[in-house]
């Protein structure tokens, strides 16, 4: 199977391909932002830092960003099937060329970046009516009737109680999508350059983005 690099705004939908693949494939998934989010629940002086800057939608530290991934990898390479899905990573050219030497090192080169599009109202509705469950991972939207939980705030998976991420609201929206433009979409070029990049319209449903997705997985380089 190839591996999947994601590049994507805010609420494109990579937690939810990501998850479909993890389901269907038994891909392994590192969501830099995931990891992030582990580090502020252990409420360390690092997860205060970084709690600071994710709320506010701006960037970790590139470095920081490159030693979590790096311990990730480290574990993953144990394992018997280490196919894996990088969701959140890079976000810089100076993480894409972290990410290139990483990947150098543990010569992995069978990996596609997997380029999610979609405009900015559209990534706007998505995040200001997004709803996780905390327990199961599933996501739901409250502003889009086809994604709206069976019961109000419950998880139709594990009726669990639904979450909001408390990096959703209009404000921190904004900066996380300006980040994304000014940022992380400059990166699409040099994975033009290098013939990695995929591009997928991430405004059709969850289950029609999952069928594009797929056509790649048994792609090779
Ligand atoms: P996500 O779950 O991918 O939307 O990430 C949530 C937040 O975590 C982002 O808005 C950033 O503040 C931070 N973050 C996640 N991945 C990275 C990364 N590769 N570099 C810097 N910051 C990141």
């Amino acid at each position: 199977m190839v591996n999947f690099v994601f590049i994507a705004p805010p609420a494109a939908g990579k937690g939810t391909q990501s998850k479909y693949l993890v389901e269907k494939y038994g891909y392994n998934h590192i969501s830099t932002g995931d990891l992030l989010r582990e580090e502020v629940k252990k409420n360390t002086s690092l997860g205060i830092q970084i709690n600071e800057i994710i709320s506010v939608g701006k960037l970790v530290d590139d470095d920081l960003m490159l030693s979590l991934l790096e311990n990730k990898f480290n574990s993953l390479l144990k394992e018997e099937n280490n196919s894996f899905i990088i969701d959140g990573f890079p976000r810089t050219i100076n993480q894409a060329k972290m990410l290139d030497n990483l990947l150098g090192k543990l010569n992995i080169e069978n990996y596609k970046v997997i380029y999610m599009d979609l405009p900015y109202e559209e990534a706007k509705n998505r995040v200001l009516g997004r709803l996780i469950c905390p327990k199961c991972g599933k996501s739901y939207n409250e502003l889009v009737s086809s994604l709206m939980p069976k019961q109000d705030g419950i998880c139709d998976n594990c009726n669990s109680k639904l979450d909001k991420r408390s990096d959703d609201t209009e404000e921190t929206f904004k900066e996380r999508f300006d980040t994304y433009v000014i940022n992380t979409k400059p990166i699409l070029d040099y994975y033009i350059g290098i013939n990695k990049l995929i591009n997928i319209d991430a405004s059709k449903n969850a289950e029609d983005i999952f069928k594009d997705i797929e056509t790649y997985v048994a792609e090779v380089k």
